[in-house]
């Protein structure tokens, strides 16, 4: 099989278009291509120019000589071998209960570590995995494939009660639930979001292919396999987490709900136990916790058992909302509003003269902003949107670095107390009832504060105050938001629309800790059984980010316990 990449072709390009074109590129008539499949989908809208640009996999008669042939060099090569090799599974369990096909690519290689791991198992202490975001989902479904009958703790609720509580809270004046919301609950912080599957990270393992096919069998739209760019939405993101979650119960693992851990027993450097909320206590000899960025009470907890933290830097900014139609043109041109295309995403960096930068975090083409706080008498903001991308704005976090040297304090949770105070500040201006503080860019820009809505209707739900935002921003922060509107509009002209939206604070676009790891294990650090994971112990930064860094955790905790 070879394959083509960068083949450009127009929007509105026909199937003979696309064999005409990879046939070219091989020196080949198109009926000389056996076969033909688009491996992935990128749009390319640099220039003024809306391009589709596509990896194809062709199979020809004789590989060999095309490739001497006169082909354009980095073009043309054997289509690499992208399968995930890293997992074993235990062939009395989930080995045995499907065929290696059934497994979707995850090869039974040499089944013998994870029967032992899953010996090891059986007679001790099930592996216990702290929190279902899709980091612990992803490590949770590995280490059932393997036999080991994980138990996952979720302190938030199932899917479907989830987002009762979180709807219900938006939009019918229902009170704020501290532990069923957008943070915290199955599915974890990415449920309720965009669904973006994309992330920089290096995947020489092939974790992330693995991971688009396992989320399309879970219910995630087949597009995600072959867009670059690809998202799931919320409205399939909480059928997927469903699914995932029954599969690891089919395979005799535990999910509970509602179980949260207030605190963790450590002897001589080795986890034994975590304690939950209703005062039960679980052994283990081994405890994945993939708690996500938000876990505040947790992070302390895990400070005072003296489990190691470093503080880390994050962001501080605003959510920026402009009508989708307006980036539709400012991006496609005449494409805008082409149903191949979709809605249009943007990126941006600024960099300032504060001596900081501007950036865009987790854009929502045709999304929302969203309350996404966790604690009492704070507002967060952040985004999401549907499969569909169909709402009137586009929305993305407008954020800029906040170092660890900001924070005032060595305290390696001071990152925490700076998020929180920021949080608080902007629930105060909100008018105290979890509607968030919203001015428009125009207002922003002149430092005065905004009266009324403009052109742009804010979607944030319960509602918004309109207020000036310097009083919830720190002035660094400010001044730099303000430089880069400038700049972001000479690269994304109608960025600096008057009537723009802002709505505050986005405080939790990354994790303010991290807690060091074995390289070699993946335990902590100087606490063996313990297995700090995902986005909140500072590992990943995003959906397929975190359910990467579950799966490299679960192969750990199978290597280890086969080495016993
Ligand atoms: C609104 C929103 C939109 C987003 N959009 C995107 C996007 O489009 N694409 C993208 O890649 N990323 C997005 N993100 C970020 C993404 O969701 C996170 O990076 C990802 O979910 C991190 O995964 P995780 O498993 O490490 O942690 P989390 O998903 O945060 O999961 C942690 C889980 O642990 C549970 N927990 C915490 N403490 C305890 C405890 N003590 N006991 C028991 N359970 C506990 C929590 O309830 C939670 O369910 C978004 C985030 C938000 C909030």
């Amino acid at each position: 099989m070879l394959q083509i990449s960068q083949l450009k072709l127009p929007v509105d390009h026909t199937d003979a278009d696309l064999r005409e074109a990879a046939a070219l590129v091989l020196g080949l008539k198109p009926a000389a291509l056996r076969s033909l499949a688009v491996k992935q989908r990128a749009i390319d809208a640099r220039r003024g120019h809306v391009m589709f640009s596509l990896a194809v996999l062709v199979e020809v008669e004789n590989e060999a000589a095309v490739l001497a042939g006169r082909v354009k060099p980095g073009r043309v090569e054997v289509a690499p071998d992208e399968t995930y090799r890293e997992l074993d599974a235990c062939p009395e369990h989930g080995g045995a209960r499907r065929s290696s096909a059934d497994l979707s690519g995850v090869p039974v290689r040499s089944p013998a570590s994870a029967s032992e791991a899953c010996a090891a198992s059986a007679a001790g202490a099930r592996p216990v995995i702290v929190g279902t975001g899709p980091c612990g989902l992803f490590c949770g479904l590995l280490l059932a494939r393997a036999g080991l009958r994980p138990i996952l703790l979720e302190r938030g609720k199932a899917a479907g009660d989830r987002a009762r509580d979180v709807t219900g809270f938006w939009n019918r004046g229902q009170a704020f639930n501290p532990e069923s919301n957008v943070q915290f609950g199955e599915g974890g912080a990415g449920t309720f979001s965009d669904g973006k599957l994309y992330t920089q990270i290096r995947d020489r393992e092939h974790r992330i292919p693995w991971l688009l096919r396992e989320l399309v069998r879970a219910g995630a739209p087949e597009d995600i396999l072959i867009k670059a760019r690809p998202h799931i939405g919320t409205d399939r993101l909480i059928k997927v987490v469903r699914t995932i979650r029954e599969e690891i119960i089919s395979l005799g693992g535990e999910v509970r709900f509602e179980s949260r851990v207030t605190d963790v027993i450590i002897d001589a450097g080795v986890m034994r136990a975590v304690v939950l909320a209703d005062g039960g206590k679980i052994e283990s000899g081994c405890f994945v916790f993939a708690i996500g960025h938000s876990a505040r009470d947790t992070f302390e907890v895990l400070h005072a058992r003296g489990v190691p933290i470093e503080a880390k830097p994050f962001s501080i900014g605003v959510r920026i909302e402009h009508p989708q139609r307006l980036i539709d043109r400012m991006l496609y041109g005449q494409w805008a509003g082409d149903a191949r295309l979709g809605s249009a995403p943007y990126k941006f960096v600024a960099h300032c003269g504060t001596g900081r930068s501007a950036y865009s975090f987790c854009m929502c083409p045709g999304g929302l902003v969203v309350a996404s706080s966790s604690e009492e008498g704070g507002v967060v903001t952040n985004g999401m949107s549907s499969y569909a991308r169909a709402e009137a704005n586009a929305n993305s976090g407008f954020m800029v670095e906040i170092r660890t040297e900001d924070f005032g304090s060595s305290h390696p949770l001071a990152g925490i107390e700076l998020q929180r105070k920021f949080e608080r500040a902007a629930f105060q201006l909100g008018g105290g009832g979890y509607r968030a503080p919203a001015q428009l860019l125009g207002d922003f820009l002149a430092g005065r504060t905004t009266r009324e809505a403009g052109k742009v209707q804010p979607s944030y739900r319960p509602g918004v105050e309109w207020v000036d935002l310097r009083e919830c921003l720190p002035p660094d922060v400010t001044a730099t938001l303000k430089q880069a509107v400038a700049k972001i509009d000479r690269t994304l002209p109608g960025f600096a629309l008057p009537d723009a939206v802002l709505t505050g604070v986005e405080t939790r676009s990354s994790s303010p800790i991290r807690i060091p790891r074995d390289p070699a294990t993946l335990e902590c650090a100087s606490i063996r059984q313990f297995y700090p994971s995902g986005e909140g112990a500072g590992y990943a930064g995003g959906i397929i980010s975190a359910a990467a860094d579950g799966m490299r955790v679960a192969e750990a905790v199978i290597r280890n316990a086969s080495r016993g």
